[in-house]
Protein backbone atom coordinates (compact mmCIF):
# COMPACT_ATOMS: atom_id res chain seq x y z
CA UNK A 1 0.00 0.00 0.00
CA UNK A 2 1.13 3.82 -0.45
CA UNK A 3 2.10 5.21 2.68
CA UNK A 4 1.06 8.71 2.86
CA UNK A 5 1.49 11.22 5.60
CA UNK A 6 0.61 14.62 6.54
CA UNK A 7 1.06 16.92 9.42
CA UNK A 8 -0.24 20.27 9.87
CA UNK A 9 2.07 22.32 12.44
CA UNK A 10 1.10 25.50 14.87
CA UNK A 11 4.02 27.63 14.32
CA UNK A 12 5.95 28.94 17.40
CA UNK A 13 8.55 31.59 17.35
CA UNK A 14 11.95 30.85 16.68
CA UNK A 15 13.31 31.80 20.13
CA UNK A 16 10.65 29.51 21.95
CA UNK A 17 12.12 28.14 24.84
CA UNK A 18 10.40 25.16 25.01
CA UNK A 19 12.12 21.43 24.29
CA UNK A 20 9.03 19.39 23.50
CA UNK A 21 6.42 20.37 20.27
CA UNK A 22 4.41 17.50 20.18
CA UNK A 23 1.09 19.09 20.80
CA UNK A 24 1.88 21.72 18.28
CA UNK A 25 1.34 18.93 15.77
CA UNK A 26 -1.85 17.84 14.10
CA UNK A 27 -1.57 14.33 12.16
CA UNK A 28 -4.31 14.73 8.95
CA UNK A 29 -5.45 12.41 6.34
CA UNK A 30 -2.97 13.20 3.86
CA UNK A 31 -6.13 12.35 0.95
CA UNK A 32 -8.42 14.77 2.54
CA UNK A 33 -9.10 18.52 2.26
CA UNK A 34 -6.82 20.29 4.49
CA UNK A 35 -6.30 24.09 3.51
CA UNK A 36 -8.07 26.70 3.40
CA UNK A 37 -9.67 28.31 0.01
CA UNK A 38 -7.99 31.57 1.37
CA UNK A 39 -4.53 30.17 1.34
CA UNK A 40 -1.91 32.43 -0.02
CA UNK A 41 0.68 29.57 -0.94
CA UNK A 42 -2.02 28.17 -3.17
CA UNK A 43 -3.46 31.85 -4.28
CA UNK A 44 -0.08 33.30 -5.02
CA UNK A 45 2.50 30.76 -4.55
CA UNK A 46 3.00 33.24 -1.37
CA UNK A 47 5.80 30.60 0.95
CA UNK A 48 8.74 28.99 0.92
CA UNK A 49 9.43 24.96 0.95
CA UNK A 50 12.15 22.23 1.38
CA UNK A 51 12.17 18.45 -0.46
CA UNK A 52 14.44 16.26 1.67
CA UNK A 53 15.14 12.83 0.08
CA UNK A 54 14.34 9.83 2.83
CA UNK A 55 16.22 6.81 2.98
CA UNK A 56 14.98 3.59 4.94
CA UNK A 57 13.86 5.81 7.62
CA UNK A 58 15.78 8.03 7.82
CA UNK A 59 15.63 11.98 6.39
CA UNK A 60 19.04 13.44 4.69
CA UNK A 61 21.01 16.46 5.51
CA UNK A 62 17.87 17.64 8.20
CA UNK A 63 20.30 20.88 9.33
CA UNK A 64 21.14 22.41 5.78
CA UNK A 65 17.61 22.31 4.75
CA UNK A 66 16.49 23.20 7.87
CA UNK A 67 19.13 26.38 7.32
CA UNK A 68 17.73 26.89 4.11
CA UNK A 69 14.41 26.69 5.22
CA UNK A 70 14.96 29.54 7.79
CA UNK A 71 16.64 31.65 4.93
CA UNK A 72 14.37 31.37 2.19
CA UNK A 73 11.76 32.40 5.38
CA UNK A 74 14.36 35.13 5.89
CA UNK A 75 14.48 36.62 2.50
CA UNK A 76 10.68 36.41 1.78
CA UNK A 77 10.16 38.22 5.31
CA UNK A 78 8.29 35.30 7.04
CA UNK A 79 8.01 34.22 10.46
CA UNK A 80 11.52 32.57 11.28
CA UNK A 81 10.93 28.73 11.64
CA UNK A 82 11.94 27.09 15.17
CA UNK A 83 14.23 24.93 14.18
CA UNK A 84 13.75 22.43 17.02
CA UNK A 85 10.22 22.38 15.92
CA UNK A 86 10.34 21.42 12.15
CA UNK A 87 13.11 18.85 13.35
CA UNK A 88 10.49 17.37 15.66
CA UNK A 89 7.95 17.24 12.59
CA UNK A 90 10.21 15.96 10.20
CA UNK A 91 11.10 13.26 12.68
CA UNK A 92 7.72 12.45 13.39
CA UNK A 93 6.97 12.29 9.11
CA UNK A 94 10.14 9.96 8.85
CA UNK A 95 9.09 7.56 11.53
CA UNK A 96 5.97 6.83 9.31
CA UNK A 97 7.99 6.35 6.27
CA UNK A 98 8.19 2.53 5.48
CA UNK A 99 11.86 1.11 4.24
CA UNK A 100 12.77 2.78 0.76
CA UNK A 101 12.99 5.89 -0.38
CA UNK A 102 10.80 8.54 0.55
CA UNK A 103 10.25 12.41 -0.04
CA UNK A 104 9.22 14.95 2.97
CA UNK A 105 8.39 18.40 2.42
CA UNK A 106 8.19 21.27 4.61
CA UNK A 107 5.89 24.31 3.34
CA UNK A 108 5.77 27.14 5.41
CA UNK A 109 3.02 30.05 3.55
CA UNK A 110 2.46 33.10 3.89
CA UNK A 111 -0.76 32.08 5.85
CA UNK A 112 -4.78 32.46 4.85
CA UNK A 113 -6.22 36.12 3.46
CA UNK A 114 -7.19 38.00 6.78
CA UNK A 115 -5.44 35.20 8.89
CA UNK A 116 -4.28 33.32 10.47
CA UNK A 117 -0.88 33.57 9.44
CA UNK A 118 1.71 31.77 8.71
CA UNK A 119 0.27 28.22 8.08
CA UNK A 120 2.91 25.35 8.15
CA UNK A 121 2.50 21.77 6.95
CA UNK A 122 4.78 18.42 6.61
CA UNK A 123 4.32 15.86 4.21
CA UNK A 124 6.07 12.24 3.52
CA UNK A 125 5.15 10.42 0.43
CA UNK A 126 7.06 7.32 -1.39
CA UNK A 127 9.80 8.63 -4.12
CA UNK A 128 9.56 7.55 -7.85
CA UNK A 129 11.85 5.29 -8.64
CA UNK A 130 15.26 7.52 -9.84
CA UNK A 131 17.38 4.05 -10.43
CA UNK A 132 17.35 3.97 -14.33
CA UNK A 133 18.28 7.91 -14.46
CA UNK A 134 21.04 7.77 -12.10
CA UNK A 135 22.42 5.46 -13.89
CA UNK A 136 21.71 6.01 -17.65
CA UNK A 137 21.96 9.91 -17.00
CA UNK A 138 19.66 13.04 -18.76
CA UNK A 139 19.97 15.15 -21.78
CA UNK A 140 19.72 18.85 -21.02
CA UNK A 141 19.34 21.65 -23.20
CA UNK A 142 20.37 25.15 -21.84
CA UNK A 143 17.69 28.06 -21.09
CA UNK A 144 18.23 31.36 -20.63
CA UNK A 145 17.09 33.11 -17.52
CA UNK A 146 16.55 36.49 -18.88
CA UNK A 147 18.83 38.11 -16.52
CA UNK A 148 22.37 39.40 -15.58
CA UNK A 149 24.49 36.81 -12.86
CA UNK A 150 24.46 40.09 -10.75
CA UNK A 151 20.87 40.46 -10.44
CA UNK A 152 20.11 39.09 -7.23
CA UNK A 153 22.53 42.07 -5.92
CA UNK A 154 20.88 44.68 -7.98
CA UNK A 155 16.89 43.20 -7.57
CA UNK A 156 16.57 41.16 -4.12
CA UNK A 157 12.89 41.21 -4.58
CA UNK A 158 12.85 38.86 -7.33
CA UNK A 159 13.81 36.32 -3.96
CA UNK A 160 16.53 34.61 -6.19
CA UNK A 161 18.16 32.64 -3.56
CA UNK A 162 14.67 31.65 -1.86
CA UNK A 163 13.41 28.10 -2.41
CA UNK A 164 9.97 29.36 -3.26
CA UNK A 165 6.23 27.96 -3.77
CA UNK A 166 6.14 29.96 -6.92
CA UNK A 167 8.17 27.03 -9.23
CA UNK A 168 5.67 27.66 -12.45
CA UNK A 169 8.57 29.42 -14.34
CA UNK A 170 10.51 25.88 -13.50
CA UNK A 171 7.88 23.39 -14.52
CA UNK A 172 7.90 25.52 -17.70
CA UNK A 173 11.45 25.57 -18.23
CA UNK A 174 10.87 21.21 -17.44
CA UNK A 175 8.55 21.33 -20.35
CA UNK A 176 10.27 23.36 -22.85
CA UNK A 177 13.03 21.20 -22.43
CA UNK A 178 10.79 18.07 -23.23
CA UNK A 179 9.91 20.07 -25.83
CA UNK A 180 13.50 19.91 -27.57
CA UNK A 181 13.65 16.38 -26.86
CA UNK A 182 15.73 17.01 -23.76
CA UNK A 183 15.41 15.15 -20.71
CA UNK A 184 16.34 18.51 -18.39
CA UNK A 185 16.81 21.51 -18.66
CA UNK A 186 20.43 24.09 -17.48
CA UNK A 187 19.56 28.02 -17.04
CA UNK A 188 22.08 30.42 -18.54
CA UNK A 189 22.39 34.17 -17.01
CA UNK A 190 22.07 36.67 -20.20
CA UNK A 191 25.58 37.36 -19.22
CA UNK A 192 26.17 33.87 -20.69
CA UNK A 193 26.84 31.97 -17.25
CA UNK A 194 25.64 28.97 -16.03
CA UNK A 195 23.13 29.11 -13.16
CA UNK A 196 21.17 26.01 -11.92
CA UNK A 197 18.71 23.52 -13.46
CA UNK A 198 15.05 24.09 -12.49
CA UNK A 199 15.57 21.73 -9.39
CA UNK A 200 18.77 20.49 -9.14
CA UNK A 201 22.19 22.15 -9.02
CA UNK A 202 24.97 21.59 -11.80
CA UNK A 203 28.52 20.31 -10.56
CA UNK A 204 31.09 20.08 -13.69
CA UNK A 205 34.35 18.11 -13.74
CA UNK A 206 37.16 19.73 -15.11
CA UNK A 207 40.36 17.48 -14.89
CA UNK A 208 40.57 16.76 -11.03
CA UNK A 209 38.83 20.30 -10.52
CA UNK A 210 35.18 20.10 -9.45
CA UNK A 211 33.29 23.37 -9.93
CA UNK A 212 29.62 24.48 -9.21
CA UNK A 213 28.25 28.00 -10.00
CA UNK A 214 29.28 30.16 -7.41
CA UNK A 215 25.53 30.49 -4.79
CA UNK A 216 26.16 34.12 -4.85
CA UNK A 217 22.22 35.11 -4.46
CA UNK A 218 21.20 34.12 -7.82
CA UNK A 219 20.85 30.74 -7.68
CA UNK A 220 19.60 28.08 -4.60
CA UNK A 221 22.69 26.91 -2.35
CA UNK A 222 21.74 23.00 -2.41
CA UNK A 223 22.11 20.97 -0.41
CA UNK A 224 23.07 17.84 -2.66
CA UNK A 225 25.84 19.59 -3.96
CA UNK A 226 27.22 20.58 -0.62
CA UNK A 227 26.86 16.89 1.07
CA UNK A 228 28.55 15.78 -3.14
CA UNK A 229 31.62 18.51 -2.01
CA UNK A 230 32.15 16.90 1.19
CA UNK A 231 32.66 13.59 -0.49
CA UNK A 232 34.90 15.14 -2.96
CA UNK A 233 36.96 16.58 -0.54
CA UNK A 234 37.38 13.48 1.74
CA UNK A 235 38.70 11.91 -1.60
CA UNK A 236 41.27 14.54 -2.34
CA UNK A 237 39.54 16.32 -5.17
CA UNK A 238 39.70 20.37 -5.57
CA UNK A 239 36.13 21.40 -5.55
CA UNK A 240 35.34 25.03 -5.57
CA UNK A 241 32.76 27.16 -6.36
CA UNK A 242 32.92 29.90 -9.33
CA UNK A 243 31.72 31.64 -12.24
CA UNK A 244 30.97 29.36 -15.32
CA UNK A 245 30.75 30.39 -18.34
CA UNK A 246 28.19 28.47 -20.77
CA UNK A 247 31.18 27.62 -22.99
CA UNK A 248 32.64 25.29 -20.16
CA UNK A 249 29.58 23.05 -20.35
CA UNK A 250 30.50 21.16 -23.17
CA UNK A 251 34.38 21.32 -22.37
CA UNK A 252 33.37 19.42 -19.00
CA UNK A 253 34.81 15.73 -18.38
CA UNK A 254 31.87 14.84 -17.20
CA UNK A 255 28.70 16.76 -15.69
CA UNK A 256 25.89 15.95 -13.16
CA UNK A 257 22.69 17.72 -12.07
CA UNK A 258 22.25 16.77 -8.50
CA UNK A 259 19.37 17.53 -6.23
CA UNK A 260 17.77 15.86 -2.66
CA UNK A 261 15.45 13.36 -4.24
CA UNK A 262 16.84 12.12 -7.85
CA UNK A 263 20.30 12.40 -6.38
CA UNK A 264 23.02 12.41 -8.56
CA UNK A 265 21.79 12.30 -12.55
CA UNK A 266 24.89 12.51 -15.70
CA UNK A 267 24.49 14.53 -18.17
CA UNK A 268 24.76 12.42 -21.05
CA UNK A 269 24.47 15.35 -23.46
CA UNK A 270 24.08 19.47 -23.56
CA UNK A 271 22.03 21.25 -26.57
CA UNK A 272 22.50 17.94 -28.65
CA UNK A 273 26.73 17.78 -28.11
CA UNK A 274 27.55 14.54 -26.10
CA UNK A 275 29.66 14.27 -22.96
CA UNK A 276 31.33 11.81 -21.00
CA UNK A 277 30.05 10.01 -18.59
CA UNK A 278 32.08 9.14 -15.59
CA UNK A 279 29.95 5.91 -14.43
CA UNK A 280 31.98 5.19 -11.60
CA UNK A 281 32.35 8.21 -9.73
CA UNK A 282 28.53 8.52 -10.43
CA UNK A 283 27.78 5.12 -8.88
CA UNK A 284 30.48 6.25 -5.96
CA UNK A 285 28.69 9.43 -5.61
CA UNK A 286 24.83 7.98 -5.53
CA UNK A 287 26.14 5.29 -2.97
CA UNK A 288 27.17 7.86 -0.64
CA UNK A 289 24.51 10.41 -1.30
CA UNK A 290 22.07 6.78 -0.18
CA UNK A 291 23.84 6.42 2.59
CA UNK A 292 22.58 8.29 6.51
CA UNK A 293 23.94 11.28 6.38
CA UNK A 294 22.89 14.17 8.96
N1 LIG B 1 18.17 24.47 -7.53
C1 LIG B 1 16.83 24.47 -7.61
C2 LIG B 1 16.13 25.55 -8.37
C3 LIG B 1 16.08 23.46 -6.96
O1 LIG B 1 14.73 23.47 -7.02
C4 LIG B 1 16.76 22.46 -6.24
C5 LIG B 1 16.03 21.39 -5.54
O2 LIG B 1 14.84 21.29 -5.57
C6 LIG B 1 18.15 22.47 -6.22
C7 LIG B 1 18.84 23.50 -6.85
C8 LIG B 1 18.93 21.41 -5.48
O3 LIG B 1 18.76 21.55 -4.10
P1 LIG B 1 18.88 20.31 -3.11
O4 LIG B 1 20.16 19.61 -3.44
O5 LIG B 1 18.89 20.92 -1.77
O6 LIG B 1 17.69 19.44 -3.37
Amino acid sequence: MTRRFALMIDPVAADAARTDFADTFTAVDAAAPALSVGELSTQRGDGVFESIGVVDGHAQEVVPHLERLAHSADLCDLPLPNQEQWRQAIERAAADCGPGEYVIKLILSRGVEHGPTPTAWVTAAPASDFSAVRANGVQVVTLDRGYDLDIAARAPWLLLGAKTLSYAVNMAALREAHRRGADDAIFLSRDGFVLEAPTASLILRMGDRFVTPAPNGGILHGTTQLSVYEYLAERGFEAEYDRVPASDLTRADAAWLVSSVRLAAPITAVDGIALPVDHRLTADLNAYLLSPRD
